[in-house]
């Protein structure tokens, strides 16, 4: 699943979080988060998203026929554009002609066998489509499920439609651009041996307080509390694990939000937990609005007020391999296929995450396909001897080029065990990076232990977990 809130990664953000921001007072790092918040702002916020946005908001009464035409249309531009400029789609089928829009978009994709990664990660340099010019694309990285890193290019244009389905799901709820806003992300915000507050920086450019998801220790999780009643915020975004962290320490220390502060709690890139959600409702004094998308920018689903996740049609085509029916759904992984993605098209792209599909039209009116629940990335935390909880330690692992795959597992709270299974070109030099990452996020003191292994075992469920730990574990 996704890391949207870092796109897009710029040299400027990590040149500066590697080595010249922790050494900065505190007043130059809000002026480093507000320049790249600026950054962002800039790329995302170009005039196709507001073009788009705009035409996405009004079309909201599109019927569903009439949005099988709009994927239709898409997806045959894009089939064209793969067969002319994409080495590895050269010999794709020319897309169908059927004139019923919803079959021809079947019998187009049935002709495209489903996408691997590893046949991506092998070759992305072949999906590249020649068309586009390489000066103008941003590079993004993902750590997968897998802990294996993909390399990834997408056009401003793909970037504003992807930001145009988070606009189109946040303004529903009566958000809008430029509404101040609390954020509990990846970044590393605050450096990691501090030890005293803030443990928050501030983006004045966008009024974001962005808050360090690697310092939450019981004592520290106070001034979270008290940073969340001060900060201005007309919404919450972020992992719902981190978020998850401060909203029951809120509840435990009997501090809620006042009804009406905040708007809404917006969730993504990880699977929003039921426990989870109560608790953030609870904390937060909101509804609670959950987003799947991806690294890859071929898929968005946003939540309605009954719960479901509708797929963007606009933007994306989400099939079900379904190995799993009763009369209300299809169950199954799910292949995406990315309508927005002109710079480096993906045809039903084997995600990893799988979803229940349902059957029948969501009660809240909006036509389309919507999915009663997304199977994603669940993980547990990482427990530092200071005690410390920590999410997402798949960061770690985003630019890790010589792993192949890997899991941290964790028994007691002073060590890690981190297996790895290797690329041929895996040496000391990948083993050095590996640890200065998870010491970026973890400290100097918990210990850690690399081990090389051939596979990693999944899940009963058949699911790849990148963390497992029996003392952090992400439970009520
Ligand atoms: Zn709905």
């Amino acid at each position: 699943m996704d890391e949207r809130a870092e796109y897009p990664v710029n040299r400027f953000t990590t040149t500066l979080n590697q080595s010249v921001y922790p050494r900065l007072p505190l007043l130059l790092q809000n002026a480093a988060c507000t320049a790249s918040g600026f950054i962002r702002h800039r790329a995302r916020f170009n005039r196709h998203f507001h073009r788009t946005l705009l035409e996405w908001t009004e079309g909201e009464d599109r019927s569903l026929e009439e949005l099988h035409e709009l994927q239709r249309t898409r997806l045959d531009r894009l089939v064209r554009l793969a067969r002319d400029h994409i080495p590895y789609y050269r010999d794709l089928a020319p897309p169908s002609d059927k004139r019923d829009p919803d079959e021809a978009i079947r019998e187009t994709l049935a002709s495209v066998p489903p996408l691997e990664k590893r046949e991506y990660r092998d070759q992305p340099l072949a999906f590249l489509s020649r068309k586009s010019s390489r000066a103008r694309l941003y590079t993004g990285q993902t750590s997968g499920t897998t802990g294996s890193a993909l390399e990834l290019w997408h056009s401003p244009e793909t970037l504003a439609e992807e930001y145009a389905t988070v606009w189109r799901m946040r303004r529903r709820v009566g958000v809008d651009i430029g509404d101040p806003c609390m954020s509990f992300t990846g970044q590393m915000v605050v450096p990691v041996q501090q030890s005293r507050e803030p443990y928050w920086r501030t983006n004045y450019y966008g009024k974001q307080t962005l808050f360090s998801i690697y310092h939450m220790t019981p004592a520290n999780l106070r001034h979270y509390i008290d940073a969340v009643h001060a900060a201005p915020g007309r919404y919450v975004q972020g992992y719902p694990s981190s978020i998850h962290l401060v909203a029951r320490a809120m509840l435990e220390a009997g501090r809620p939000l006042p009804e009406g502060k905040l708007a809404a709690v917006f969730t993504s890139s990880e699977s929003l937990l039921a426990f989870q959600r109560t608790t953030l409702e609870q904390a937060f004094a909101a509804p609670v609005r959950d987003r799947y998308g991806v690294s890859e920018f071929a898929a968005s689903m946003t939540q309605c007020d009954r719960g479901r996740l509708h797929v963007d049609m606009e933007f994306c085509i989400v099939e079900v391999e379904v190995v799993e029916e009763s009369e209300d759904f299809e169950a199954g992984p799910l292949l995406i296929t990315g309508l927005s993605h002109d710079a480096m098209p993906m045809f039903r792209y084997r995600i990893g995450d799988v979803g229940r599909r349902a059957r029948k039209a969501c009660p809240c009116g909006r036509p389309g396909d919507s999915f009663l629940e997304i199977d994603g990335r669940t993980e547990d935390y990482v427990l530092t001897p200071d005690g410390r909880r920590v999410g997402r330690m798949d960061h770690v692992f985003k630019q890790q080029w010589a792993v192949a795959e890997a899991q941290i597992v964790q028994v007691d709270p002073g060590a890690i065990e981190v297996l790895i299974v290797p690329r041929d070109n895996y040496d000391k030099t990948s083993e050095r990076s590996v640890i200065r990452e998870i010491r970026s996020r973890l400290g100097n003191e918990i210990k850690i232990q690399l081990r090389l292994v051939n596979e990693i075992a999944r899940e009963p469920n058949g699911k790849f977990r990148a963390v497992k730990s029996t003392v952090g574990r992400n439970e009520p």
